[in-house]
């Protein structure tokens, strides 16, 4: 596991364990940096993040860390790289009682892993979930007969382990008899190792063939795994003969997971694929409502407008952003206008989740490079407008996820292939040119900032 994987799988892990707003103000930009002699070095924005993750969350985090990786036996905790990113320190202080919050939402249980907060009760749905939440309820109600295995992908804060931890709530509810397990595929994937070291593989084979609800989290995570991948395909075969139900999310479909073996992928294809796409802004506007209400807060209609305007493709930081409010109203004892929304948002918002438009970005590019608009997205063969033209499409792709056919449209009405060359032309490059990746950077950083 690479430091990354590892940090990503402790956060998994943090995040069933805290409220959202004290895990978007505590583990935004942290990351393991290095390792040393047991020590896990993480990095940190600031000071008043490091303080606190040292006094209030050090022992929790070593424990899943210590299970992860039994060679990590302490967290030394630095104020470091990717702290760039982040302006000074939170402009909220959390009131007093918070401190202790974190020991009380220790809820999740120990046998399936799943949190009681996630159900469908407090799952919004709107058309850009519709399909996985129905294909999700069918499961629930009928574990390992309509849609076997249930694949659900889409990207990041979008619900996947929300809709997931659902479905096994409910069937937990519903079939006291049921053997249930949610596992993230970091965790599955220590314990493969564990083991295999320990020498445990009969009796870990055992306990999961005895799953009747098996739901493994972002199984992107298995590329480049190939015993994990091994020991999970003859368990997925033996529940899957047995009619038992398999759930599994990915923030990509699984002909997109790479270096996953075919067998697998096939496998992953055989039941219902379904996908997460990214809220409308009425969704979002919705959801907020909805969270609010349901945290007995209420704000001006502005107000939910400014977040859901600024905060487009994760669910995970318009929650964020609604609970910093609600924890100022009740501080303050009165409610955010727009102005003050605007201010307590600022570091929130100061990354990507800024209002991006195609258009936003073509125009960027064409200035960069002193060009028109007009010459970008007309067809001509010129090679200084060729470049940006494709950089322009690169960027369309990388930073709003366009379809090709939309790229291709954008420009003048040119066929996808076009985009698709330009696309991957850019993308190779960028990997062996550090002049054109700094280059891409400073145009995105325009991007972000006007
Ligand atoms: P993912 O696993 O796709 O990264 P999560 O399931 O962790 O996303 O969702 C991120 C946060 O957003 C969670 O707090 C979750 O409860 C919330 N959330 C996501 N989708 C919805 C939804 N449709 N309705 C209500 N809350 C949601
Ligand atoms: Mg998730």
């Amino acid at each position: 596991m690479t430091n990354q994987e590892l940090w990503q799988a402790v956060l998994a892990q943090v995040q069933l364990n805290i409220s959202q707003a004290n895990f978007a103000t505590w583990f935004k930009n942290t990351e393991i940096s290095s390792q040393k002699e047991g020590l896990a070095i993480v990095s940190v924005p600031n000071l008043f993040v490091k303080e606190w993750l040292e006094n209030k969350y050090n022992k929790p985090i070593l424990k899943i860390l210590h299970g992860l990786n039994e060679g990590i036996k302490g967290i030394e905790y630095v104020v470091g790289k990717a702290g760039l990113k982040v302006v000074n320190k939170p402009i909220l202080t959390l009131p007093e009682e918070t401190n202790q919050l974190e020991f009380l939402e220790l809820k999740v249980n120990k046998e399936t892993n799943l949190n009681p907060r996630y159900v469908f009760d407090s799952f919004i749905v709107g058309p850009f979930n519709e399909l996985p939440h129905a294909a999700a309820i069918a499961v629930s109600k009928d574990p390992g007969s309509v849609y076997n295995p249930l694949f659900i992908y889409g990207g990041v804060g979008l619900g996947k382990t929300h809709l997931l931890q659902a479905i096994g709530n409910e069937v937990v509810k519903n079939f006291a008899k049921k053997k249930v397990k949610y596992l993230s595929t970091e965790k599955f994937a220590s314990e493969v190792v564990n083991a295999i070291k320990n020498h445990e593989m009969e009796s870990f084979k055992v306990k999961y063939r005895a799953m009747d609800v098996l739901i493994i989290d972002d199984v992107q995570f298995l590329a480049g795994k190939e015993k994990t991948q091994e020991e999970f395909f003859h368990i997925f075969n033996v529940l899957y003969e047995a009619n038992k139900q398999i759930i599994l999310s990915s923030d990509r479909p699984p002909k997109a997971i790479q270096s996953l073996a075919e067998r697998l992928r096939s496998r992953f294809e055989g039941g219902m694929t379904a996908d997460i796409g990214i809220p409308d802004f009425e969704t979002r506007v919705a959801i907020l409502k909805a969270k609010a209400q349901m945290k007995g807060a209420d704000f001006n209609e502005e107000v939910y407008e400014f977040i859901a305007n600024s905060i487009q493709r994760n669910i995970r930081e318009l929650e964020g952003a609604l609970n910093r409010l609600i924890v100022y109203q009740k501080i303050n004892g009165q409610q955010p206008d727009v102005e003050v929304a605007k201010n307590l948002l600022k570091n929130l918002l100061s990354s990507p989740a800024k209002l991006i438009t195609s258009r936003k970005i073509i125009q960027t590019v064409a200035e960069f490079y002193d060009l028109k608009e007009k010459d970008i997205l007309m067809s001509s063969r010129k090679k200084e407008i060729v470049r940006p033209r494709q950089i322009a499409m690169y960027l369309l792709r990388e930073e709003l996820k366009s379809s090709f056919p939309f790229i291709g449209r954008r420009f003048n009405g040119k066929d996808h292939t076009t985009a698709i060359h330009s696309y991957r032309k850019i993308l190779n490059e960028v990997a062996r040119d550090k002049k054109l990746e700094e280059e891409i950077g400073l145009i995105k950083e325009r991007v972000l900032s006007s």
